[in-house]
């Protein structure tokens, strides 16, 4: 792995330079802007979720002791839920302690040996694991390409049960699923649709609504959606939202539902908060958006070409392991966190600098950000986007 420049590396986190905020850590004794986080609303830090937490943890303590179905589930759980529930437009939702978790636990309670699921080949590795491990067959199709995914469902003869499964935004992409289209053609083969939305949820739509809101589809378009509370809600879980049959269905079968401890109440208690927070404080999106527009303006002016992407998410597409690394190094050293990506997180090929903008970032971050880009890029061969 070291050989193909595909060992990684942890850098440790010693701190933070602001009170209210994680966006300039402090690293290897340097403050560095951190442009690679998922903390797209600036809500990791806020002095609500603390208090929150603290209150939750003086009433429940640390851990909650068990799994949900054993004595784990407390009152706090069970307000999220229903909370989550309401914000989504659906009848039910169900924690979990990770999207990792809910990914493979949906997917491999709903689906099994004798049925197909058709996915993005772009999909979050959870989505796929999940349908690996559910023993269906697993057909991939091309990124995007809806007519592609009919075209496999359209293959299924033997196949009992058919389920679509896609991110909403596309994590290492940050480009949109064409969810309308998808979910016609699921619809048409009676097949159901699961939106992964772990990077829209909070942070896309004029109430946070996501990649759902944005495509105006309702519960009954799209049967299934996750959403995670560790990206733009700043904190920890996730959850998978539908109709209240199908959600029992998955509370009573998914493995990685049943066999984990839940969640610590105090983190459900944060939860709450962080949810709150995002719905009513539109002007965190609103921020948001202007800082993904400003980074595009100046990266415009300087030359640098970016993909079509307008969320939170901007790759720059490097094309080499060793080479991104390199980028990397040399915005780290410029004061800017923004992390290489490399396989399997992304195809051999297409290795990057996944540039993130949160609400969090001041103007001044971003104009040094773009400065220091251009001269990186200046001395990095790279990919230009089609
Ligand atoms: C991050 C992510 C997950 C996993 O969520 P965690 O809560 O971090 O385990 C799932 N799906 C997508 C699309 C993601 O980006």
């Amino acid at each position: 792995m070291e050989q193909q420049q595909l060992r990684r590396m942890r850098r440790t986190v010693a701190g933070y330079a602001k009170a209210d905020s994680i966006a300039q850590p402090q690293v290897d004794g340097a403050m560095l802007v951190n442009f690679c986080s998922n903390d797209y609303l600036g809500l990791a830090r806020h002095p609500k979720l603390i208090e929150a937490m603290q209150e939750a943890l003086a009433r429940y303590g640390a851990g909650s002791g068990a799994a949900h179905l054993v004595t784990g589930h407390t009152a706090e759980h069970h307000a999220l839920e229903e909370e989550l529930a309401e914000f989504t437009g659906r009848e039910s939702a169900l924690l979990f302690s990770t999207g990792y978790m809910a990914n493979v636990g949906a997917i491999s309670a709903l689906v099994e040996r004798g049925d197909l699921v058709v996915q993005d080949r772009l999909n979050h590795a959870s989505l796929l694991d999940g349908a690996l491990l559910s023993g269906a067959r697993l057909a991939r199709y091309a990124h995007g390409d809806a007519e592609d995914a009919a075209r496999k469902l359209g293959e299924a003869t033997a196949e009992r049960g058919l389920l679509i499964a896609t991110d909403g935004v596309f994590s290492m992409d940050g480009d949109i699923a064409p969810l309308r289209e998808l979910a016609s053609r699921a619809r048409a083969r009676e097949a159901w649709l699961l939106v992964d939305d772990a990077h829209g949820l909070g942070a896309l739509g004029a109430r946070g609504g996501g990649a759902l809101e944005l495509a105006g589809l309702d519960a009954d378009a799209v049967p299934l959606l996750v959403g995670t509370l560790g990206k733009a809600f700043g904190c920890f879980g996730a959850f998978v939202a539908g109709e209240r049959p199908l959600i029992e269905v998955i509370m009573q079968r998914a493995r990685s539902y049943l066999f984990t401890t839940a969640l610590p109440p105090a983190v459900a208690a944060a939860a709450r908060r962080s949810l709150r927070l995002a719905r009513e404080e539109g002007w965190r999106r609103i921020r948001l958006q202007e800082n993904v527009l400003r980074f595009r303006a100046h990266a415009a002016e300087r030359g640098i070409a970016l993909t079509a992407s307008r969320t939170a998410i901007q790759p720059l597409v490097i094309g080499d392991a060793a080479r991104a690394v390199a980028a990397s190094d040399k915005l780290r050293a410029a004061g800017y966190w923004v992390a290489a990506i490399r396989p399997p997180t992304v195809p051999p090929g297409s290795e990057r600098l996944r540039i993130t903008l949160s609400t969090a970032h001041g103007d001044d971050e971003i104009d040094g950000l773009v400065e220091s880009l251009a001269a990186v890029l200046a001395a990095t061969p790279h990919q230009r986007p089609t």
